[in-house]
């Protein structure tokens, strides 16, 4: 529960800064708050895309979103696209790299859970506390088209599973959540007292 794992990437840029503090008003995020058309995408089935026919407009634009909006994970439909393709910045690996990932599916999790603060592109009110599955594998096709397998834990994992409830119609306030939302700057400022 120490790390912190957050769509919008308030870990991932660090405590310390919040210049890259998340922008749930950036005008191409479709958020289940803003109308009703948005929540239905939101919610509604995503397609399977064939290995033969990566998306690559898709990818670029939702790669463009993710960084102006400083997060760590989207998935298509956050950006009123119907399909099955994420996008995560790879925090595990050298530099961080954005990789791209369709038709992604759970294989296997762990017995053994862990709760951490999740908060979401498409979610703006706040940021709450989330039990989930600490080791996961999944399988999915990567840019080439693709089928590969990889086993992750920590946060990694954490957006992984956050991602895939996107493309099955779920956002985390769905989950039984321990406590009420936290909005993002008491988030903040509750992180910055736990270091003093
Ligand atoms: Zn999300």
């Amino acid at each position: 529960m120490s790390q912190g794992c957050i769509e919008q990437g308030i870990e991932s840029s660090g405590d310390t800064n919040q210049s890259n503090k998340p922008l749930f008003n950036h005008p191409e995020l479709f958020t289940h708050t803003r109308s009703v058309v948005q929540n239905k995408v939101l919610r509604a089935e995503n397609q399977p895309i064939q290995p033969e026919a990566i998306p690559a407009e898709l990818v670029d634009k939702m790669k463009r979103i993710l960084q102006e909006s400083g997060g760590i994970g989207i998935a298509a439909p956050q950006i009123g696209i119907n399909k099955q393709a994420i996008i995560i910045v790879r925090t595990d690996k050298p530099d961080s790299p954005m990789q791209a990932y369709f038709n992604p599916r759970l294989t296997w999790v762990s017995k053994t859970l862990s709760k951490d603060y999740e908060g979401c592109l498409s979610v703006p009110e706040g940021v709450g506390l989330v039990e989930r599955p600490s080791d996961i594998t999944v399988r999915y096709l990567n840019e080439a088209g693709e089928a590969q397998e990889e086993t992750l834990s920590g946060i990694i994992a954490r957006v992984f599973q956050h991602e895939i409830d996107h493309l099955n119609g779920i956002l985390f306030i769905d989950k039984k959540l321990d406590q009420p939302l936290l909005s993002v700057e008491e988030y903040l400022k509750m992180k910055a007292e736990k270091k003093q």
